[in-house]
């Protein structure tokens, strides 16, 4: 029977699709969790009361507010979006960004973005049938190679272009000249994946809804709620309200529709944390720093890219999980991550136990 199954999978499933690996995230348990950009903080205690009794109210019963009306308000002065953006929520940003292909996917479309970048971009591309181009970046700085993107913008007229600013996994932010640049030339959308926002020194928000081709995206999931799978695209109306057509109607859950607008009435304790963090990053690129071998690079966000001395980066992967600690092997991810590895930015003392097994990784006779 079950060969029968697979046979049948096998001749129904789209190729590329059965092409793929699953998508893999690695199992945590007993691990001091650096893998995932997860803010280390909890739920703030203020707000556990207000929280539950909240939830306590919710009609489990029905369905969502399928416009999140209570929330909607509350997201807009809480992030700052400005008065001329129309704004759709999704559940968390990856679902967003699968609204926005999915609704530009006619046949000959292409989504554009540098590389190495977050790789749900050219991921749900290919799960929608959809070409990806990507465009690599500057292979000393992970700056964007302006002359390549106009290149490659005017020759292949994408739909979308994707920019994570700050990029996911190099941390850095891009030079605003270039978006600029690439925002004038893009004959489609470009959206600007904010995900890092909180820790970043730039942002396009305050541009929302004025500019013709520019959606900024912002999530709740690097700034402390994960769990909560929360995102937000905003933009000029024209384009949010066909996006909003291939939204499923009830896509945000009332659990959290309730519970980030409980979170984000106080949007200065959530700042808090981000500045901890912020300021432990600081102090984490400098541990890093001092290491003899490790190059580390200049992030914008709650995590930092290094690299290792050439081939030692699988052995000190290993060698930090057999100390406790996980973080992200990059090696092999994309040529431009040769020796890489990325490490999520964690309370002061996960840090500093990172910094030890990492020297200790480096003394060792392990490596060559
Ligand atoms: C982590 C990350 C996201 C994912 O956001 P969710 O809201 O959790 O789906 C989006 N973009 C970038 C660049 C990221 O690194």
């Amino acid at each position: 029977m079950s060969h029968d199954a697979a046979a049948r999978a096998r001749d129904q499933v789209r190729e590329e699709i059965q092409a793929l690996a699953p998508y893999a995230v690695h199992p945590a348990a007993g691990l001091i969790k650096l893998d995932a950009m997860e803010n280390p903080y909890g739920w703030p205690t203020e707000l556990t009361q207000p929280w539950l009794e909240a939830i306590a109210r919710a009609e489990l019963n029905r369905y969502p507010d399928p416009r999140a009306r209570a929330l909607e308000p509350v997201l807009r002065a809480a992030l700052g979006i400005p008065d001329a953006a129309a704004m759709l929520l999704g559940n968390g940003s990856d679902e967003l960004i699968q609204i926005i292909i999915m609704a530009l996917a006619r046949p000959g479309a292409v989504v554009l973005a540098p590389e190495p970048t977050f790789v749900m971009y050219r991921l749900i591309a290919r799960w929608l049938g959809v070409a990806f181009v990507g465009v690599p970046l500057r292979g000393d700085d992970f700056g964007l190679d302006r002359p390549a993107m106009l290149a490659a913008i005017a020759q292949h007229r994408p739909a979308a272009v994707f920019l994570a600013h700050p990029n996911n996994p190099t941390g850095n932010l891009f030079d605003r000249e270039d978006v600029v640049a690439v925002l004038d030339a893009a004959p489609g959308v470009v959206v600007i994946d904010e995900a890092y926002a909180p820790f970043a020194s730039d942002s396009l928000l305050d541009q929302a809804g004025a500019v013709a081709n520019l959606l900024v995206m912002r999530t709740l999931s690097k700034a402390g709620l994960a769990g909560l799978r929360l995102g937000v695209l905003a933009g000029p109306s024209a384009w949010i309200e066909q996006f909003d057509k291939v939204r499923l109607p009830y896509n945000i859950g009332s659990l959290t529709q309730i519970t980030a607008e409980v979170a984000l009435r106080h949007p200065e304790l959530w700042q808090h944390q981000a500045d901890s963090i912020r300021a432990e990053r600081g102090r984490l690129e400098a541990g890093l720093a001092a290491l003899a071998g490790i190059r580390v690079y200049p992030s914008d966000a709650n995590f930092l890219l290094f690299r290792a001395p050439p081939g030692r980066a699988p052995t000190l992967y290993q060698g930090l999980q057999a100390a406790g600690i996980l973080i992200k092997l990059l090696d092999g991810a994309h040529p431009a991550l040769q020796d890489c590895l990325r490490v999520t930015v964690g309370r002061p003392e996960e840090n500093a136990r990172f910094l030890e097994a990492l020297a200790r990784g480096l003394e060792s006779a392990g490596g060559k």
